[in-house]
């Protein structure tokens, strides 16, 4: 893999297992619609985002910071990377620290897009990586993340799925969970009832109820 075009978007990872359909709506059918949610996150990481670094002798603080692994395939940005540094200027330790609204609710989601950037860093910096940390706003602290073996398949798994399911351009139907919908920022554009929005997925959506109310009803 060497173009950038091919790599899959960390946020990628966080949306595929957040919901397959999620997933599908906006990296296969470009769909995107902000709610309270994602517009509060936006606003957080804009501010995060701007690029701009801090030094100190052996200590620095890049925030913004771009990264990308072409063994993983992944591209993305970090709000904040920790470098250590040994006299010589040499990066002897790196950790990603990334900023979220509201509190820590141990969502594995986080943690993913954590490791995901620890992967890219350790590629571009050559070295290894043993944990993260995120900033929950609510909590006002950070939380230590180990990214262990399992917590670095997962990213592994998730890359290649997304890789699967971007060639075979399908959107996966909708299946209504309670506590993923009430959240999403995409639940009027997926469950087209509340808003009778006819984009091509949605029309996939209604066909497919009718479906099974008819088999339903044969039954
Ligand atoms: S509304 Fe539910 S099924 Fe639809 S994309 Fe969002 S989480 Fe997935």
């Amino acid at each position: 893999m060497n173009e950038d075009a091919d790599l899959i978007p960390i946020s990628a990872l966080q949306h595929l297992l957040f919901c397959e359909r999620q997933f599908a709506l906006i990296h296969i059918e470009g769909i995107w619609s902000e709610n309270l949610f994602t517009a509060e996150g936006k606003v957080l990481h804009e501010r995060v985002h701007q690029e701009h670094h801090e030094k100190r002798r052996l200590y620095r603080q890049e925030f913004g910071m771009a990264v990308r692994s072409l063994k993983s395939g992944l591209i993305g940005k970090c709000d904040l990377v920790e470098l250590y540094l040994e006299p010589s200027g040499k990066i002897a330790e790196a950790f990603p620290v990334e900023f979220k609204r509201g509190k820590n609710k141990e969502e594995e989601e986080d943690k993913v897009q954590l490791c995901a950037q620890a992967m890219c860093l350790e590629e571009m910096l050559d070295i290894m990586i043993p944990e993260g940390q995120i900033y929950y706003l609510q909590d006002h602290r950070r939380t230590r993340i180990a990214l262990d073996q399992a917590l670095r398949k997962k990213v592994v798994q998730l890359a290649d799925r997304a890789r699967e399911l971007i060639l075979k351009g399908e959107t996966p139907l909708a299946i209504f969970e309670k506590r993923k919908c009430t959240t999403c920022s995409l639940v009027e554009q997926c469950m087209p009832s509340s808003t009778g929005l006819q984009s091509k997925s949605v029309s996939r959506f209604i066909r497919a109820q009718l479906k099974a109310t008819e088999s339903e009803c044969d039954k």
